[in-house]
């Protein structure tokens, strides 16, 4: 019974809600509400999935699957709402809202994942029969699959043991590995004044050579200065938790056992494929080395270096800015008034128009996460059909982190009484009033991941929209960025305050400046790339030397002295404490996916051919993780994918 009518209050977490398509009632949300929802939307799903394991018939897909998928409502609002906002509008009250709610929701996860029973039913599913389901109901099927395979579920009770020992340990060890980084990175601060993110901007600038050197030492460093942040011992002892995970899992090396349920698949395709793109960028590189080492000859001509002075890995921002300015000559404080944001967005929406027949409208009084901040679009397709409900909120703001990402408050589906769910996307910004022409590729960027994310006709959640592995879902939003600069496109957008175009000068001195310093750019990318696969490939790590290993690695790839791998070991956060193991790669192959794409187009002799765009919408945007990526990528291009076009784009070939 209640005792005072000021408790009645609902949780709007708990309730229908009837609100415009369906749209969080942000307003009504308050702080108290998070962790109270939470614990019933674990109670709810543990209740759902307790009557699928309950279920004394046969396993099928559709009385364990189809109820699996459905299950965990309440959970998936709350998740929606609060993995967003701690994002744009954290606050010390949500702060301790994550701390509860990370390990309720961690312990829930690890309770499905080895939940023998539900592990038992999907496995006898998918070894049997499955002739019956359509190819979407495979790919979930499969997906749950190897997902509690992955988790060790499968394997003997002492094997499991060891397991969660090794992730335990891994856990601790990978979070100070990041934790080292960071302090050294704050050192590297409070010596010369500059974040580590400002370090290339530091590097262009800077006329002190010596200085250019001293930071170069203390950037390329971090975590290995002998003190108590040094990571080589705790790397070491990573790579045998995963080299030795990875074998209880059968596999000989982590890159094997990662790689499998990606699209590249396994580490020699993904070596293969590095490899090719590595020697290309080198040969550029060795061109730009000789070009910048000219402006050097000059800065010796005038007294300014010692006679024999050569380019070194500390000149290599520096000098590049100067052939820059020299070659390309582009000044962005002509190009920025051409590209106001508003006019940007006008452009990202256009281009979809035309290619896809996507209709945005702007909804005026609709709940919104932050009222004053962002603007809610209506978003429908040619038929006037609803697609979806898209938020933008570019603007910074101090509780924001920073960069730019999108973000799926509700994904799409069709519910278990066959109504079609359209989804909410977010893409989020630290953007001001006029862009550069890197932060207008952002724009398109992320409007790319959108239209992933609301484009999408599947069925199940877990395979719509975004929902496919990491190497593949980046090509989506870089294909969206070949239409940026588009002539055409520019002509419609592209505008000053006073209405017009910008002139097609600057157009010739933006798209050449975009292939400027790529030899550069993709060899220390690359290099990255080719260490994380070299870590991940070793099956022991006994009286390894890190230094002689990467200086090895190194040497075998190819690369020059002038050029040191994006990040080496020491401070690789992305391999070492974040989820990149075996995965840094993914940058590079989703790019040359999107330029093979973007290149049929291109022989089409016409980007804005629509029955090419009818194909791409039908054949990926629509499609998700309903079917293999390489399977996808096959039927739209007709072949394999081909790296020919990413050389071209980044000028190295
Ligand atoms: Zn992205």
């Amino acid at each position: 019974m209640t005792l005072c009518a000021c408790t009645s209050r609902e949780n709007p977490f708990l309730t229908e809600w009837n609100t415009p398509y369906g749209i969080p009632p942000f307003d009504e949300i308050q702080v108290d509400d998070y962790i109270p929802a939470i614990k019933e939307g674990i109670a709810q799903q543990q209740k759902e999935i307790d009557a699928i394991t309950a279920n004394t018939e046969a396993p099928t897909f559709d009385n364990t699957i189809a109820p699996y998928e459905e299950s965990g409502e309440i959970l998936s609002k709350v998740a929606g709402v609060l993995y967003n906002i701690t994002e744009t509008d954290r606050t010390a009250e949500l702060d301790s809202v994550m701390e509860l709610a990370i390990p309720l929701m961690t312990e829930h996860s690890d309770n499905i994942s080895f939940n023998k029973a539900l592990y038992e039913r999907v496995a006898t599913i998918y070894k049997g029969d499955q002739s019956n389901l359509t190819r979407e109901q495979q790919m979930v099927l499969k997906k749950h699959f190897e997902s509690f395979e992955r988790s060790g579920i499968g394997l003997p009770e002492e094997d499991q043991a060891r397991l969660r020992e090794i992730n335990t340990e891994m856990a601790a060890k990978t979070q100070k590995i990041g934790n080292n980084i960071l302090s050294e990175s704050n050192a590297f601060k409070e010596k010369f004044g500059i974040s580590v993110s400002d370090y290339p901007n530091a590097m262009t600038t800077t006329e002190d050579r010596e200085l250019r050197h001293q930071m170069f030492d203390a950037y390329t460093t971090r975590g290995h200065n002998g003190n108590e942040f040094d990571n080589r011992q705790l790397i070491l002892d990573v790579m045998a938790l995963r080299i030795e995970k990875a074998q209880i899992m059968g596999y000989s090396n982590p890159a094997a056992f990662i790689l499998e349920p990606k699209m590249a698949h396994d580490p020699e395709t993904v070596d293969t494929f590095l490899d090719g793109i590595m020697k290309a960028a080198v040969k550029k590189a060795k061109e730009e080395v000789y070009d910048m080492q000219k402006v050097m000859d000059e800065d010796i001509k005038a007294g300014k270096l010692p006679t024999g002075s050569k380019i070194e890995p500390w000149d290599w921002w520096y000098y590049a800015e100067k052939v820059r300015k020299l070659k390309y000559d582009l000044d962005e404080e002509l190009t920025k008034p051409y590209f106001k944001l508003e006019n940007v967005v006008n452009g990202i929406f256009t281009a979809a128009k035309t290619l896809y027949g996507v209709n945005m409208e702007k909804l005026e009084g609709v709940p919104a996460y932050n009222k004053d901040k962002v603007t809610t679009y209506k978003v429908t397709d040619d038929k006037g059909e609803l697609l979806g409900i898209f938020t933008t909120d570019y603007l910074p703001r101090e509780s924001k982190r920073g960069g730019a990402w999108m973000n799926n408050i509700r994904d799409q589906k069709v519910d278990a009484q066959g109504n079609m769910i359209r989804p909410i996307i977010v893409n989020v910004g630290n953007l001001e009033e006029y862009l550069n022409v890197d932060e207008v590729q952002t724009v398109f960027h992320e409007f790319g991941h959108a239209l992933h994310g609301l484009l999408t006709q599947c069925h199940y959640p877990s395979v719509s929209g975004t929902s496919v592995t990491r190497d593949f879902v980046e090509m989506f939003s870089q294909f969206n960025e070949n239409w940026a600069f588009q002539p055409e496109l520019l002509a419609q957008y592209a505008k000053n305050d006073k209405g017009e175009v910008i002139p097609q000068e600057l157009v010739d001195k933006i798209i050449n400046s975009l292939k400027f310093n790529q030899g550069f750019m993709t060899t220390e990318l690359c290099a990255a790339s080719i260490l994380d696969m070299a870590w991940h490939e070793l099956e022991g790590v006994e009286g390894l030397d890190i230094d002689a290993f990467e200086r090895k690695v190194c040497e075998d790839m190819g690369l020059i002295p002038e050029i040191v791998p994006r990040y080496r070991t020491t401070y690789f956060n992305h391999i070492f404490s974040s989820g990149y193991s075996a995965g840094y790669y993914g940058y590079l192959w989703s790019e040359v996916l999107d330029k093979d794409a973007f290149s049929i187009f291109e022989a089409s002799g016409n980007v804005w051919n629509l029955d090419l765009a009818k194909k791409f919408k039908e054949t990926f945007l629509e499609r998700g993780g309903s079917e293999e990526p390489m399977i996808l990528y096959k039927e739209f291009a007709g072949r394999e994918p081909d790296n020919h076009a990413f050389l071209v784009g980044r000028g190295l070939e």
